[in-house]
């Protein structure tokens, strides 16, 4: 097992020094940052295709302009973020002031997943750095080919002082938490992060935990269902299902159900074409291994939709099942593949106790042209975050925070959320010197007596 000590020595060192808590610095690398992404662009498209068969346009879509336009948000509110936030004082503490200073952590270690594997190991390191902290990031080990790039881009922009990437498997990831980090961020499965949080808790160190988990659908019979095909098809379906908040599951409505599936097999279609399997631009799964667990959940209930497979080339085409009971093995654990089981309702109450008999999901989507209805599953049900008529579009919103909540993840990054994930709140009450009122004092003349 390699020896991280050094490596966070260094780090520990680096940060002692306060030269990432200035304000310009961050900027600069920031800055440095956005240009060294630019200038990979080419290299970054190759090897997600090559590790996943991204096309290029979900390559820049999802990976490399996403991480581009956090960096602009970012680097276009850093200055005001940064800055001591002056907060009020009662009356009881006449003469002080109170501020909130946001101050870095320290050395913050990252692990990522293999779906995003570009975006999800340098998101999370734009907050790292915009707080001023020192970052190590531990890659997937299922995506090698851009792993390796993550870590040369890094390398020449970088001192490994202050930031660095750890490529391996599970056991860097393991020799890492062995280290104590000052702050882990840590996007994975839910299994993994119970792994990860048992090793912070021997620190104390404060985390993220960015999971996953089941996520639903909901399409109800007012829903205007030709477009909530459409956005269902493309939120499951982009990089063949394996997004955190894919739609997991989908609750029919049984009076819109086969006018819905109508306009869902077009959108397939639309989307991927006749052949899905031969479409150059449908992601593959991404290990043999995946892709046996998903092919065996294609026997469950009824293939309405897809169902073939090319076990060469690892694809898996869009596929819909119904005949689907809670009890398939499909609906055991989060998917994370192009399949999607349907289940039907008559009346909502269904569908918000089943969704309560399960953990807590990451995402939720509901489609329904009533805002009462809207309202009452948004009241009834605790999840990550999600969309009203659509999907998974709300983690491209850098005003919204993004994450999960209980079993689906802890805290929340994007945006401003990167910035204060990053951050500790130090809380300073500025006193004055120049009277003292002697009203919080004990009447030292009687002693500690009452008067
Ligand atoms: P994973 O948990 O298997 O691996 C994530 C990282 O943890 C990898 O870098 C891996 O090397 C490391 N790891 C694996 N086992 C470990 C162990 N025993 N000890 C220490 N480290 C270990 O997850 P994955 O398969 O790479 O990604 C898929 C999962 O991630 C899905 O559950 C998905 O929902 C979730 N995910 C969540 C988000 C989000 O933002 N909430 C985003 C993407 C993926």
């Amino acid at each position: 097992m390699t020896d991280y000590s050094e490596i966070y020595k260094k780090q520990r060192a680096f940060f002692r020094t306060n030269k990432t808590k200035d304000i310009d610095f961050r900027i600069k690398a920031l800055e440095d940052l956005k240009a060294s992404v630019q200038k990979n662009e080419k290299q970054l498209i190759d090897s997600l295709k090559a590790d996943l068969n991204k096309s290029e346009f979900d390559a820049y879509s999802t990976e490399i302009g996403f991480v581009l336009k956090e960096i602009s948000f970012i680097l276009s509110n850093l200055r005001s973020w940064a800055k001591p936030e002056k907060v009020k004082t009662p009356i009881t503490h006449i003469g002080s002031t109170s501020y909130i200073y946001s101050e870095p952590y320290g050395v913050a270690l990252i692990i990522a997943p293999w779906n995003y594997p570009f975006q999800l190991s340098i998101s999370p390191l734009i907050g790292a750095i915009a707080a001023g902290n020192c970052a190590i990031i531990k890659p997937s080990e299922f995506t090698p080919k851009t792993s390796e790039v993550v870590a040369q881009l890094i390398k020449d922009t970088f001192p490994e002082e202050f930031v660095t990437v750890a490529l391996g498997g599970i056991e860097t990831s393991q020799a890492l938490l062995k280290e104590k980090s000052d702050y882990i961020f840590f996007t994975g499965s839910v299994p993994v992060g119970k792994i990860i949080m048992e090793a912070a808790s021997k620190n104390l160190t404060p985390i993220t935990l960015e999971l996953g988990g089941k996520s639903p659908g909901i399409v109800h019979k007012d829903a205007n269902l030709k477009l909530a095909a459409k956005r269902v098809a493309w939120g499951k379906f982009t990089n063949a299902g394996q997004t955190c908040i894919a739609p997991d599951y989908l609750y029919l409505h049984k009076d819109s159900r086969d006018e819905f599936l109508t306009y869902f097999k077009e959108s397939i279609q639309e989307l991927y074409g006749e052949n899905s399997l031969k479409n150059e631009n449908y992601t593959r799964i991404v290990s043999e291994n995946h892709f046996k667990r998903l092919s065996s959940f294609l026997s469950n209930g009824e293939t309405l939709v897809g169902g073939k497979v090319d076990t060469e080339r690892l694809l898996i085409e869009p596929t819909l099942l119904t005949n689907i009971t809670w009890e398939d093995p499909v609906m055991q654990d989060e998917i994370f593949g192009p399949i999607l089981p349907i289940l039907e309702y008559s009346q909502l109450s269904e569908v918000i106790e089943g969704i309560h008999n399960h953990p807590k999901p990451l995402a939720l989507y509901i489609f329904s042209e009533s805002e009462k209805i809207q309202q009452e599953v948004l009241n009834s049900v605790s999840f990550g975050g999600g969309c009203i008529n659509d999907t998974i579009y709300h983690i491209a919103n850098p005003y919204l925070p993004f994450g999960g909540v209980g079993p689906s993840g802890t805290g929340a990054y994007h945006g401003k959320g990167s910035f204060d994930t990053f951050s500790h709140k130090k809380s300073v009450l500025k006193q004055t010197t120049a009277f003292d009122i002697p009203l919080r004092y004990p009447n030292v003349k009687n002693g500690l007596k009452k008067i």
